[in-house]
C-alpha cells in the first residue's frame, strides 16, 4: 500500500510548503494521530476500501451537524476531552460496532450528507502543514496534486488545533534535543 509507513521514502527538495511557511521535505510519521506530514499534497484516488469509515474519530462542526439534519441526534455522539482538545469539535459521527453509523455494506448510505472531515479525507491542509492519513490506501506519493485551496477550506475548522498540535510536537522535540 502506497501510504503505509513501510513505504515512506525521501523526496527531492520542493522548496518548502505551498501554503505558507516551509515544512520538512521528507514524509514524516506523526505520533498519536496516524498521519504523515509532507511538504506537498500527494496524488490521491480513492480505492473505496472504507477503512476511513471505521475505528476513526469523524469530527463534526456546526455546518456538519446542520447538514446532517434529521440524523444529527441519532448518528452522532459527544467527543471525549482528548478528542475535543485535538480537533476543536464537540461532536463526532457515532460508531456502531466500530464503524460509522452511515456505513452499510462498505458504502456510505448518506454520501451527500457526509461531514467535511470525510470530504477532505485523507488530508488535513492548514496554512502551515500538509497531513495525510497513514492508513489510506489511495495515496500515490510519487505524484503531486493542486487541489490545495479546496482542501484548505475543508480543513479550516480543525486547522488551528492541528497547527497547535504540530507546534507542541516541535517544542517537545526541541526540548528533548536541548
Ligand atoms: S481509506 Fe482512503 S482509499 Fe480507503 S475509502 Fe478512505 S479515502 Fe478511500
Ligand atoms: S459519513 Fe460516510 S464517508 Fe463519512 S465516515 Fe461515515 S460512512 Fe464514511
Amino acid at each position: 500500500m502506497a501510504g503505509d509507513r513501510g513505504s515512506i521514502r525521501k523526496h527531492e527538495s520542493g522548496g518548502g510548503g505551498r501554503y505558507g511557511a516551509p515544512v520538512n521535505d521528507d514524509v514524516e510519521p506523526l505520533p498519536q494521530i496516524e498521519m504523515l506530514r509532507s511538504s506537498y499534497i500527494p496524488v490521491f484516488k480513492c480505492t473505496m476500501c472504507a477503512r476511513c469509515c471505521a475505528g476513526k474519530v469523524i469530527s463534526l462542526f456546526d455546518t456538519d451537524v446542520r447538514r446532517l439534519g434529521e440524523y444529527a441526534e441519532s448518528c452522532t455522539e459527544q467527543m471525549d476531552e482528548e478528542e475535543m482538545a485535538l480537533t476543536g469539535a464537540e461532536r463526532k459521527m457515532r460508531m456502531v460496532d466500530g464503524k460509522c453509523a452511515f456505513l452499510k455494506e462498505g458504502r456510505c448510505t448518506h454520501y451527500d450528507l457526509r461531514p467535511d472531515t470525510c470530504r477532505r479525507h485523507p488530508f488535513i491542509v492548514t496554512r502551515r502543514h500538509v497531513l495525510t492519513a497513514s492508513t489510506c490506501s489511495g495515496i500515490d506519493w510519487a505524484g503531486r496534486q493542486l487541489r490545495g485551496t479546496e482542501l484548505l477550506r475543508l480543513s479550516m475548522r480543525i486547522a488551528p488545533k492541528i497547527d497547535a498540535y504540530m507546534e507542541a510536537l516541535a517544542e517537545e522535540r526541541t526540548g528533548r534535543r536541548g
